[in-house]
């Protein structure tokens, strides 16, 4: 079984949805997960956001508006009338379903049961058209299996059960198609796994049906060595480890989902990332081995705030440290980058919502200062301790812009560094010439894919 997920461009329209029902295995079963068409989440999530404040005409007229590219899709979607009608009526029913949830005493539960519907439609139109072209496809809604528990992480034993029940429910098909991004959590509510969460829905389908491989498919060739909305003449990469992708999903390239690492590498299984637009091209596996020596790639994530914290009595005191973490576990915090020195550490946060209480409890034993608008440049590559110079070549190239923090050792594989956001795009095209001066070699007897 293989699962493969597209996203919401992927889906962004009728002509990109009969595209993807070509992409398809043609000896495996697969299961099939797919996101809201582009824009559509945004805009439930507008339409909650109104409603929450009352504006029930304007939450109601956006509303419409994305039944009529809805409405739209299923039109120029099926070939015949019958389905074309069919697919009207599963809109309107939907849309019907959003309307009373806004009219009917709509409270902030009802926000994320809203929010659901992007990839509800989307799935509906795209069962539709299997069953038209007369593939035998089954419908899997997500919300039957797809659950997260009291933590917010995902109940693996409680899904391995139900998605198993309704495919062993199923057995003829060879296609199941399912929402990403949806769920229910510990209540047994309707809730997500968070923005780009589709990916994440793949990958934990593929932990608990033991798939062969989990295909992200996207509009770009796989993982690039640089970001292209920044830097001119980016690559694709055709390998790289998990470890290597986790890092560069976290810090920044918008590719993946950073969770998505994790259930896969749990179980081995290999993920391509692949483009709807130009299926032909071989896309970026990512598994367990580190395949090419080399800087790889470079990945940069805004929007990070660093917190310098001096206390020149108890700095490096047994307990100090426990200290500080502790405020930032109360406050559920995660920190991204540290550094210490003898009567200093500086860390990075990039969630601001509790930063004043956060601020406030550390302001009782240490000073604290605070820099907004901070970049992380993340740089992906062997840099193993034993190879000289990779290191060097890394801070040589970015000779001209300041550094404000430094990470080096944490892994083999990564240097973080953090820079003013107004240096990221020069950061971005110096770290450019590494790629160029600097090409990545394949390991010996690991290059067979
Ligand atoms: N539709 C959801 C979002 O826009 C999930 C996804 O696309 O992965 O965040
Ligand atoms: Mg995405």
């Amino acid at each position: 079984m293989k699962v493969l997920k597209f996203g919401g461009t992927s889906v962004g329209n009728a002509e990109r949805l009969k595209r993807v029902s070509t992409l398809l295995p043609k000896n495996e079963p697969c299961i099939l997960v797919l996101s809201a068409m582009s824009g559509a989440t945004d805009w439930l999530i507008e339409i909650t956001e109104l409603a929450q404040n009352k504006k029930m005409v304007d939450a109601i007229e956006k509303g419409k508006q994305l039944k009529d590219k809805h409405i739209k899709t299923a039109n120029e979607l099926f070939e015949t009338k019958m389905y074309r009608k069919r697919g009207e009526e599963f809109v309107a029913n939907i849309f019907h379903r959003i309307i009373s949830k806004l009219v009917d005493s709509f409270d902030s539960d009802d926000s994320k049961g809203i929010v659901a519907m992007g990839e509800q439609l989307s799935v509906g139109l795209f069962h539709m058209l299997l069953t038209e072209q007369g593939k035998r496809a089954t419908y899997l809604p997500a919300l039957e299996y797809m659950r997260i528990d009291r933590e917010s992480e995902p109940d693996l034993f409680y899904i391995e059960q139900n998605i198993n029940r309704l495919l062993h429910s199923n057995p003829f098909s060879t296609i199941y198609v399912t929402e990403g991004f949806i769920c229910r959590n510990a209540q047994g509510k309707i809730d997500n796994l968070g923005r780009g969460g589709s990916d994440y829905s793949a990958a934990i389908i593929g932990n608990v049906v033991n798939a062969t491989e989990v295909q992200i498919w996207t509009d770009i060739d796989g993982v690039h060595n640089n970001d292209p909305r920044y830097v001119d003449n980016t690559t694709p990469l055709r390998s790289l480890s998990y470890d290597e992708a986790a890092e560069l999903a976290y810090f920044g390239a918008k590719i993946l989902h950073p969770q998505t690492i994790h259930p896969c590498r749990m179980k081995g299984i290999p993920v391509l990332l692949k483009n709807t637009l130009n299926p032909q091209d071989e896309g970026t596996l990512l598994t367990e081995k580190v395949r090419a020596k080399g800087i790889k790639a470079v990945a940069a994530k805004d929007g990070i705030t660093a917190i310098n914290i001096r206390s020149s009595r108890m700095l490096l005191a047994y307990g100090f440290l426990k200290r500080v973490f502790e405020v930032f576990d109360t406050y559920k915090t995660p920190v991204d980058m540290i550094t210490t020195s003898e009567v200093s550490v500086s860390l990075t946060i990039d969630n601001n919502t509790h930063l004043n209480e956060i601020i406030q409890s550390i302001s009782w034993f240490a000073q604290v200062e605070v820099e907004r608008n901070q970049t992380i440049i993340c740089v992906v590559g062997d840099f193993l301790a034993t190879h000289k110079g990779y290191a060097a070549r890394v801070l040589d190239c970015l000779r001209e812009v300041p550094i404000r923090m430094i990470s080096y050792g944490g892994s083999h594989n990564n240097i973080t560094l953090l820079v003013d956001s107004h240096y990221k795009v020069q950061a971005l095209s110096m770290l450019q010439h590494l790629f160029i001066s600097n090409p990545i070699r394949p390991i010996a007897n690991s290059i067979e894919v």
